[in-house]
């Protein structure tokens, strides 16, 4: 290894390991920088800024596409745990699509109504409506 370039740095020697193990798995040598010192003193491993992870100037597009792919991953999950997590997904009563809103339905007032009370009258009606089939309920 002549060339070398940090590609990544991380807080913890187990995250560089993480990274290091996927990088060999996809044939590319690593050197992980600075992990010693950081198992032997964390205060003195905070101010040289991490664990650095060192691959060949040759290997660095490779390397950080290997790692965006296992970065990608994890943003994934954590979407589907946050999606699962969600409890205000309202499902249509009649289609079972998720696309519904809150929707306020209003009758407005007839000529008729307003000759008898001499007033306008109107009547909303607070529900929700599937974008998908037009369903209305309350
Ligand atoms: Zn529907």
């Amino acid at each position: 290894m002549t060339n070398l370039v940090v590609i990544a740095t991380f807080s913890f020697p187990l995250e560089a390991q993480i990274a290091r193990t996927s990088l060999e798995s996809a044939g590319i040598e690593v050197l992980v920088a600075d992990e010693h010192t950081i198992n032997m003193d964390w205060l003195y491993s905070n101010a040289m800024g991490g664990v650095r992870l060192l691959v060949e100037s040759e290997d660095v597009d490779e390397a950080r596409r290997v790692l965006g792919t296992d970065f990608s991953q994890d943003v994934d999950e954590n979407f589907l745990v946050n999606e699962k997590n969600a409890t205000d997904v309202i499902h249509c009563r009649r289609c079972g699509s998720d696309q519904v809103y809150a929707f306020t339905k209003g009758e407005p007032p007839t000529f008729l109504t307003f000759m008898l009370l001499g007033l306008p009258l109107v009547f909303y009606k607070h529900g929700q409506k599937c974008k998908d089939c037009g369903a209305f309920w309350y």
